[in-house]
């Protein structure tokens, strides 16, 4: 285990002032890898000795893989906070840049799709046709039709504007909560994505949700 006490560091570079004499100009050895690299290889650090890190960046770097590796689970955390709040932050100052990225996200996810299709045609073809057979698919495409153009018209709210129904959070989507007869299309509630999950879980529906 290396020192990490700056009078441990301190004792370690006389040393190296000892062993190395005389020190690589504009070097400082790295008491993890042990090699003498040029300073621009270390970071500043006011507890350093000449106010450097110890350490070379690649072994800072090395140093920050191995505890990540220790320990995944606050590693994870720190890695979503920090998403979040980069999101945050563009949301605020650059909506118009993610707006961009989705907009091209989604544009490629196509293309793949389309670049699938083309190459399983038969296949992706049959399976379509099969599953717009089926009467469940019927059914709920017609009463997501209806949903779609009650929005169109601002008869109903966007289900994104709202409240979920089950947790109070943001809702993503309208649940047709009393199935999709057609006496029924109209009657929603807005849930979110985890919360129409567990609808659909609930009600055993096979089918995925999109609407
Ligand atoms: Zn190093
Ligand atoms: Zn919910």
């Amino acid at each position: 285990m290396a020192p990490q006490n700056s009078a441990a560091i301190q004792a370690r570079h006389q040393i190296c002032l000892e062993r190395a004499s005389p020190l690589p100009i504009g070097t400082r050895l790295c008491f993890r890898c042990d090699r003498f690299k040029d300073l621009s290889e270390f970071r500043r650090s006011e507890r350093g000795l000449f106010g450097l890190s110890a350490r070379c960046k690649k072994c800072e770097k090395d140093c920050g893989k191995d505890w990540a590796k220790r320990n995944p689970e606050i590693y994870r955390a720190g890695e979503r906070k920090q998403k979040r709040r980069y999101y945050e932050k563009m949301r605020r100052e650059r909506p118009d840049e993610l707006r961009r990225r989705a907009r091209e996200q989604k544009r490629k996810r196509k293309g793949k799709l389309r670049e699938y299709e083309l190459k399983n045609r038969d296949r992706v073809y049959a399976d379509k046709r099969q599953r717009r057979k089926t009467d469940e698919w019927q059914f709920k495409s017609k009463a997501r039709t209806a949903l779609w153009t009650a929005i169109g018209r601002g008869h109903l709210a966007r289900a994104k504007s709202l409240a979920c129904h089950d947790c109070g959070k943001p809702a993503q989507h309208y649940d047709h909560y009393l199935g999709y007869a057609r006496e029924h299309w109209l009657d929603v509630q807005p849930v979110c994505t985890s919360c129409h999950g567990q609808r659909a879980v609930d009600r055993k529906e096979l089918v995925r949700i999109k609407d």
